[in-house]
């Protein structure tokens, strides 16, 4: 799988991105830093501290993201709004009940719902941890197989409905930043990593790797 490898000018501009579209601009900027982490993709980093009334406070926030692996883009943007939940739940103390508790969880699923993200609450996964955790079943899919206007290519796995494939094929073709788009009906697990779904959205992908899991599938042109 390519990618990309955040810097941390990438995740400042993305910070102050989602911050204004997702956070109404309220959270103080924090420093990033840059990790080599195995165990997390991001992390919302923090001292913590007792009060004289029994409570505690969280400060000096760093917010790390692993550079360790090549991750599509929208991951490592997932994973940045994923730690930006964090710290929004901690900056306005609102009382979760866990980590990922039903507020973190009920933002998350707005947040998903809103912007079209697939933000995940096992942010600690790596490559490695989800390639184990790949459903190894053969699934019927739809795959289009993308070529971008500079040069990049992807996939996007769909659902088996006509006016679904129908629609996405016209919604990205009458993006300019969309060169090309051919669709496959494909039963190979390697597909089953994507998340199945309309929304128009890419998954980097080299155009020759994904041919690869294509070579039994059947190219699809009459919808
Ligand atoms: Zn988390």
């Amino acid at each position: 799988m390519t990618g990309m490898r955040a810097t941390i000018d990438f995740i400042q501009q993305k910070f102050d991105e989602f911050n204004r579209q997702i956070f109404n601009g309220v959270l103080p900027a924090i420093p990033i830093k840059l990790s080599n982490a195995k165990t997390f993709q991001g992390q919302l980093a923090f001292k913590i501290r007792r009060l004289k009334n029994g409570g505690v406070e969280r400060y000096d926030y760093t917010l790390r993201v692993s550079t360790r692996y090549d991750l599509p883009l929208a991951e490592v943007e997932d994973t940045i709004i994923h730690e930006m939940i964090h710290y929004y739940i901690f900056f306005k103390q609102l009382p979760d009940d866990s980590v990922h508790g039903s507020i973190f969880r009920s933002m998350m699923n707005d947040i998903n719902n809103r912007h079209g993200r697939h933000i995940t609450i096992s942010h600690k996964s790596t490559p490695e941890q989800r390639e184990a955790a790949v459903d190894p079943r053969p699934r019927l899919h739809v795959v289009a197989l993308l070529t971008m206007a500079d040069g990049r290519e992807g996939v996007k796995v769909l659902p088996r409905v006509r006016q679904k494939v129908a629609a996405y094929r016209d919604g990205v073709l009458a993006s300019n930043e969309v060169k090309s788009v051919e669709f496959y009906l494909c039963d190979d697990p390697f597909f089953n990593r994507y998340p199945v779904s309309a929304a128009l959205r890419l998954h980097f992908l080299p155009r020759a790797t994904a041919l690869r899991h294509l070579a039994t599938a059947r190219p699809l042109s009459d919808f």
